[in-house]
């Protein structure tokens, strides 16, 4: 396994972002209290450039590189916003970028990816048919390959997030943090136990798409199929340095797919915000369970407002 980040890692790569990225927003929105019956601050991650949290990883990943690494460039795979972050972040420092995605991914997805400036490859069927093309041509090319949860770059750029939080909001109950490959939830523990120790760390994931929780939950990285329509959370295994840091989590919560079309809905009725999915599954873990939270403080990520047309279309249903 890479070396674990730790607090001092974030506070570093803070040093880095500052250069790139000002702090987002974190609101309380009173009719959102209301509805939920606590106070629930809402972590804007959908609105940095690339529209999800991770560009704070990428950039700091780029940012670290040697100049000969980023001659060389960089290989990833991806089906969707971890995509966005490196191609945003290598361009940022002029560095090369391969992306391979799945031959079917979402032409939204890969138009976007090219946009940036990357170089899109797609192939095979699936993540991790991508996977294993990115890791040919990284060995045949001499670019890093960058996994998009075993690289600790990611996740001390990532954790940049939680300063922020507890630092707005130092006495949080919860902290509520979506989960794909565990980047996020795992640099909450590490910012956390530093900063806001009695503050509970809870990961949530669709129940449709179970690996990173069933990882958690047996000790170990399973894969399990991915059903669930939020991609973000859909990373079908469980991944060695996230699922070692989140040991320290206080809990891990399923939801299910209507629970965050439901919470999407109301970010958009409640908090004039356009969430993706993966944004909206930390509130319906506290939609889904009132008792747990009620009269409670917590912040719950809004990790991206990369919506699909579907999810655009969902929001005017009930
Ligand atoms: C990637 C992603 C997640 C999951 O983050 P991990 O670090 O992979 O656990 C959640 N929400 C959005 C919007 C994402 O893009």
């Amino acid at each position: 396994m890479e070396a674990a980040p730790t607090f001092a890692d974030v506070l570093a790569a803070r040093e880095v972002l500052v250069r790139h990225l000002p702090a987002t927003p974190m609101w309380a929105y009173p009719a959102l209290d209301a509805a939920l019956g606590a106070t629930v601050y809402v972590k804007h991650e959908n609105v940095q450039p690339v529209g999800a949290f991770k560009v704070r990883g990428g950039l700091t990943l780029l940012a670290g590189l040697t100049p000969d690494q980023r001659a060389r460039g960089v290989v990833t795979y991806s089906t969707g916003n971890h995509a966005q972050s490196i191609a945003y972040a290598s361009t940022a420092h002029a560095a090369p970028c391969t992306v391979v995605m799945p031959a079917a991914a979402n032409e939204a997805k890969v138009r976007a990816v090219r946009s940036l400036g990357a170089t899109v490859v797609l192939h095979g069927a699936d993540i991790s048919d991508a996977q294993a093309r990115a890791e040919e041509l990284a060995a045949a090319g001499g670019g890093l390959l960058v996994s998009p949860g075993d690289t600790p770059a990611l996740l001390s750029g990532v954790g940049t997030a939680f300063l922020e939080i507890f630092e707005a909001v130092p006495d949080l109950d919860a902290v509520l943090v979506p989960v794909g490959s565990g980047t996020g939830a795992a640099a909450a523990c590490v910012v956390a136990a530093e900063l806001a120790p009695r503050c509970r760390v809870i990961a949530v994931q669709s129940a449709a798409s179970p690996a990173g929780h069933d990882s958690w939950r047996e000790g170990r990285c399973v894969r399990r199929p991915n059903r669930t329509v939020v991609d973000g959370l859909a990373t079908g295994r469980g991944f060695t340095l996230p699922q070692y840091l989140m040991r320290e989590l206080a809990d891990f919560h399923l939801v299910t797919d209507a629970q965050i079309a439901a919470a999407a809905r109301l970010l958009a009725s409640h908090a004039h915000t356009l969430a993706e999915g993966a944004g909206a599954a930390a509130l319906a873990a506290v939609l889904a369970r009132p008792a747990e939270f009620a009269g409670l403080r917590v912040a719950v990520v809004c990790s991206g407002g990369n919506a699909s047309p579907a999810e655009v279309a969902a929001l005017a249903g009930s």
